[in-house]
């Protein structure tokens, strides 16, 4: 056993955006708590902002970590929004370092660089685990060198699933679509057929089948059937129906989710979970948080990509202020569209956060979602909040702007029925109407309470001991010793 834990060595292979770090990041110390070795393959940006790397180092013995640079002009931004051109920057330049990285880390001797130092001793890679999503370059690169490769995906089921049956749309000629009624239904996704609309698609099918970005998108689904396993966060009592349409296609699936729960029941510590933050996390909110009442406090977050207009922030602003709440609102620096959009801000809504508001750029997600005072999460439906949301069993309030966001918030609002889903409107007046129906007493609002705390009830049982996430996660580590 200890020969076969010595000899397991998997190079992860994250994309550099916080919503796929983290699930990456915990991927790799469930698998290092499992006494398997972890390269940790990051850009050199990303390693610059990932200030517990070393604490998480002395943690987990196995988990190494190597960097790479991404191709960029070091006077490039690198704002995470602009996850495209990394992605694209990445995909042109980094194949050989890859190749060249792989190559050492398979042979079994250690080996001598060119200045003379001696690379580490570890044992050789079996296997690679990719970001399913901007890096699918790497399965050629693992195809060359004859190294087995994972793919996680950090979306749910549901959303993957909508993505594989793209092309299968544009055969149908549902894609593109023929007019402007977002309202169409969409009927031949198995097992939503009477669930979505043309607004709920990922939000590239808006554009033009021939659009690159959308060509894009389409190979890497073609590429990702090549993979050997698929990893999803998310769990079989969420996703059961859907995960039994992605098995047609993909023979062998690791549901882990969630994520970050499954670690805190494997390894318990408090680094853990922190560890992966790319951000500087505002605490203070915390002590603001123990002053409210309980469930009395919307949480308002849009993830780490979204952006805004001056306008629309104002709408949710006012919005907020008049539905009588208190909130506590992430507003990162980057935010805006336009660094020229920031102004003064009015003076009725200065008196109004002064009363009953706290605005940060950046908290620590997970504890402020599990906190008693809060009672609703204004999302924009990035799945790793949306989980963490489902954990913490907070009501949601979603408004979806790109990729898969769409697709998880009519989930969550006619699917799941844990939420509401204000998908494509944020004028004051709907956000105020809005944040009330979540929050205030009233038979929809208890029901999507229940809702959500009966499927945070299954998400705990799934990270137990007799769990389907931690049973899949002992199966996973069973089949990568096995390499
Ligand atoms: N997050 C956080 N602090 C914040 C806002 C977000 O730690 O103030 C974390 C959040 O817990 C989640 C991640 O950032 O794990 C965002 O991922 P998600 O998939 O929800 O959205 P994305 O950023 O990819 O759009």
């Amino acid at each position: 056993m200890e020969q076969q834990q010595q000899n397991s060595h998997v190079l992860l292979l994250p994309l550099p955006s916080q919503g796929h770090f983290t699930p990456m990041l915990s991927l790799a110390q469930l698998l290092c708590h499992a006494g398997i070795h972890v390269t940790f393959l990051i850009t050199e940006h990303s390693q610059s902002l990932f200030t517990q790397r070393e604490a998480l180092s002395a943690r987990f013995p196995t988990l190494h970590f190597e960097s790479m640079p991404d191709g960029l002009p070091p006077d490039h931004g690198r704002k995470f929004s602009a996850l495209h051109e990394v992605g694209a920057s990445l995909r042109s330049t980094i194949k050989p370092f890859l190749r060249e990285l792989l190559i050492s880390l398979t042979k079994k001797d250690d080996e001598t660089s060119n200045d003379g130092s001696t690379r580490r001793r570890l044992p050789p890679l079996r296997c690679m685990v990719i970001d399913g999503i901007f890096m699918c370059f790497a399965i050629d690169v693992a195809e060359e060198v004859g190294i087995p490769i994972f793919a996680l995906r950090t979306t749910s089921a549901c959303s993957f699933w909508c993505y594989t049956c793209i092309p299968d749309l544009i055969q149908q000629g549902q894609l593109p679509f023929q007019d402007e009624d977002m309202d169409q239904p969409i009927r031949d996704i198995p097992g939503m057929e009477s669930l979505l609309r043309r607004r709920d698609l990922p939000s590239f099918c808006k554009m033009p089948i021939d659009h690159p970005t959308f060509k894009f998108f389409v190979e890497e689904f073609e590429a990702i059937t090549r993979v050997s396993a698929l990893i999803l966060n998310t769990f079989d009592d969420l996703e059961s129906p859907i995960l039994s349409h992605i098995a047609t296609r993909f023979p062998k699936i690791y549901t882990l989710g969630p994520f970050h729960a499954l670690l805190k029941s494997r390894i318990g510590d408090d680094l853990s979970s922190s560890a992966s933050s790319l951000r500087h996390q505002d605490r203070r909110c915390m002590t603001w948080l123990d002053s409210q009442q309980l469930r009395s406090v919307i949480f308002v977050s849009f993830g780490s990509l979204v952006k805004l207009t001056r306008v629309q922030l104002l709408e949710f602003w006012h919005g907020l202020i008049d539905s009588g709440r208190p909130f506590l609102w992430v507003v990162r620096s980057d935010m805006l569209w336009s660094e020229q959009e920031a102004h003064a801000t009015p003076v009725e809504l200065e008196v109004g956060t002064k009363e009953r508001g706290f605005i940060a750029e950046w908290v620590p997600q997970e504890e402020v979602l599990a906190h008693k005072a809060i009672g609703g999460f204004l999302t924009h439906s990035g799945w790793n909040s949306t989980i963490e949301g489902i954990w913490a069993g907070v009501p949601m309030l979603c408004w979806p702007q790109i990729a898969d966001q769409p697709v998880n918030s009519r989930w969550v609002g006619e699917g799941w029925k844990i939420g509401l889903d204000m998908k494509d409107t944020c004028d004051r007046s709907t956000v105020e109407k809005m944040v009330r129906a979540l929050m205030e007493e009233g038979d929809r609002s208890e029901q999507i309470f229940k809702s959500v705390n009966t499927f945070a009830k299954l998400a705990r049982h799934a990270v137990r001991e007799d769990g389907s996430s931690y049973k899949n996660l002992e199966k996973l580590i069973d089949d990568v010793k096995k390499l």
